[in-house]
């Protein structure tokens, strides 16, 4: 994405995940406290994912390099962080709405793609195949459905 490129309103389109509710006006209450960083397990990790950083460099408006980094994907949304804010900065939120606009330019890692695709046509995030199935089987397991035929019109209806 190189915003540089966009018109004032193409823009506006782009960042309105991150414009809604006030999210980047509250970031400047953030006082590098480190209390995110603390509690959030994709920091533990990972030395190098730290929410901290990403609200920094949000506010020295690096929109474009963050959404370019796939590390925002690192993040588990566990809500950990806005748990313990003293801010109140919905850091986990900020972080969804980083990765629906990278989700929009088409960058995200592509084991996702495989696991968006196995969620519309099954409604289950892997989907079992034979072999999983035998193994069950000398386990002594029952079988398994292999898709949730709910959740496939669920999605369906959404579209
Ligand atoms: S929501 Fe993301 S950034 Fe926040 S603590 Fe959890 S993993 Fe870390
Ligand atoms: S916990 Fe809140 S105030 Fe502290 S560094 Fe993280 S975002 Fe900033």
């Amino acid at each position: 994405m190189d915003l540089s490129k966009k018109t004032e309103p193409e823009i506006k389109e782009t960042l309105k995940d991150l414009l809604k509710d006030d999210f980047l006006n509250r970031l400047y209450a953030c006082f590098e406290c480190g209390q995110c960083v603390s509690v959030c397990p994709a920091s533990r990790v990972n030395s190098t994912f730290r929410p901290r950083k990403i609200m920094h460099m949000l506010l020295f408006g690096l929109v474009q390099e963050l959404i370019n980094d796939t590390s925002i994907w690192l993040c588990t949304n566990c809500y950990n962080c806005e748990e313990v804010c003293p801010q109140g900065i919905k850091v986990s939120e900020i972080i969804t709405s980083l990765k629906n606009m990278a989700y929009r330019e088409g960058n995200f890692p592509s084991d996702m793609k495989k696991q968006l695709d196995a969620i519309k046509s099954s409604g289950m995030v892997y989907i079992l195949d034979d072999f999983d199935m035998k193994k069950r089987q000398k386990s002594g397991l029952p079988p398994l459905s292999q898709g949730i035929d709910d959740a496939v019109k669920l999605l369906e209806s959404v579209k």
